[in-house]
């Protein structure tokens, strides 16, 4: 089954509000099963209602609409609807008779004729009952010349009064109208190390688009798809099934593929962050770590503080913005905090101050690549680990707009350590 969500407001239209009732349609709709194909988000105007409405029953077997369907003359979608359909608003006295009775309970005074609008519903629908708010929605079944008849359902705006109605009516009744029950099941994976190129190139075949998904459901093949953010990429695999097991059967051999061909650039899933790999990996070998940052600004500290729940890996970090605090802090003289020096003495120097297994360093961007609004950066930044038994000096290639450099820099120290967790582990076993 193919859907389509229509987010209906000016408001949304402008851009003034955000539609996150869409997002949670789609998530809701993907957890049944159904694969949502477009989102469409049209203004408080008829005709464009009415177009959106016929383009979104020619082109899929579930409409699911949110908003104007209120009392005021903005909220159109009933009549948009019918003349789409090509059929007449016609009263509902079930529905006319609950308005009438809310308004006597709630004391909202007497009823507009607006309020007389919301009863009526196009001819051959029924009235999707709204346990929180005045407007019932609507269900309605269109039939097609081309294919089987598109399911309806218009929803009002209001996430509470939406979210209510798609749990008692909307999910049931889709469920209901399943002949075979599909659910659909995703697994992330988390990599990091490796460019979005490089990484497909090292899944060959896995990451096909524009297969359509009868096709994938025929094969029980699980799809692959690759997102980027801040360097961090997720590759996502979808599968669906009659059931939750069913999906975790055909995710599992994906998965293992993945792992094995990916390795060490794979470092966690679902929400991980390359920080909760890092505490992960010092916690089960009961080893700490402290932090010395100057390009970063305490990036690396913060995100280890918030995955160090228990506090027992991270046993401090200081944030060094010039060389009179490489000095004051530290006791380091005499190094640009640029360079390689900088980040060697930082990494030794607050290991041997916390005591913590190991020192982890981010030196200074070089003086003229510092930060600034408008200008790409380029150069290279020092980074460094402290054991021990020995220092390693990494310099990271940077490149891009000053404000992803902070978090780029941040994950590479990050992973740095990481590695270094993970070459331990490897030597021991
Ligand atoms: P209703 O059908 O409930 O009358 P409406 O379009 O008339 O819907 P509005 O008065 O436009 O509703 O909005 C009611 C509330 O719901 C507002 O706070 C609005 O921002 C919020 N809302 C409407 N649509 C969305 C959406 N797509 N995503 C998030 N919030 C929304
Ligand atoms: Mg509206």
């Amino acid at each position: 089954m193919r859907a389509e969500i229509i987010a209906i407001g000016d408001e949304l239209s402008t851009g003034q509000r955000l539609d996150t009732n869409s997002q949670w349609l789609a998530e809701r709709l993907t957890e049944l099963g159904v694969d949502v194909m477009f989102h469409t988000t049209v203004g408080d105007e008829l005709d464009s209602n009415v177009a959106v409405f016929r383009a979104a029953i020619d082109r899929a077997d579930v409409v699911v609409s949110t908003g104007g369907l209120g009392p005021t003359a903005d909220d159109l979608t009933r009549e948009a609807i019918a003349v789409a359909t090509g059929v007449e608003l016609v009263q509902d006295e079930a529905s006319l008779a609950h308005i009438r009775s809310l308004f006597a309970r709630r004391g909202y005074g007497s009823m507009t004729e607006r309020n007389v609008v919301q009863a009526q519903f196009p001819s051959g629908s029924r009235p999707v009952a709204n346990p929180h708010g005045t407007a019932p929605g609507i269900d309605m079944t269109i039939p097609r010349e081309c294919c089987q008849p598109c399911r309806l359902f218009a929803l009002p705006g209001v996430p509470a009064e939406m979210f209510a109605m798609w749990r008692e009516t909307v999910a049931p009744a889709l469920l209901a109208a399943q002949t075979t029950r599909r659910v659909t099941l995703h697994r992330r994976i988390k990599c990091f190390g490796a460019g979005e190129s490089k990484l497909e190139a090292m899944l060959p075949d896995m990451i096909r688009r524009g297969r359509r998904s009868t096709q994938r459901l025929s094969t029980g093949e699980p799809r692959v798809g690759i997102t980027v953010s801040d360097t961090t990429i997720t590759l996502r695999i979808t599968a669906s099934g009659p059931d939750e097991a069913a999906c975790r059967k055909l995710i599992a051999p994906t998965e293992s593929q993945i792992r094995e061909l990916l390795g060490v650039l794979v470092f966690g899933e679902e929400e991980d962050e390359l920080q909760h790999a890092v505490v992960r990996l010092l916690n089960e070998r009961h080893e700490t770590v402290a932090v010395a940052e100057c390009a970063t600004d305490g990036l690396v500290d913060h995100w280890l503080a918030d995955a160090d729940a228990d506090s027992s890996t991270l046993l401090g970090g200081v944030v060094l913005h010039e060389a009179e605090s490489l000095a004051a802090l530290l006791g380091i003289t005499d190094v640009d905090p640029a360079s390689p020096a900088a980040a060697e003495a930082m990494a030794r120097v607050i290991r041997e101050r916390t005591g913590a297994d190991y020192g982890l360093a981010v030196a200074a961007l070089p003086k003229d690549v510092r930060y600034s609004s408008d200008r790409e950066i380029a150069g290279s930044l020092q980074m460094a680990l402290a054991t021990s038994e020995n220092v390693r000096v990494k310099g990271i290639p940077l490149s891009g707009h000053p404000a992803v450099v902070r978090t780029r820099a941040a994950k590479q120290a990050l992973n740095m350590l990481r590695l270094a967790l993970l070459n331990h582990a490897t030597i021991e076993r």
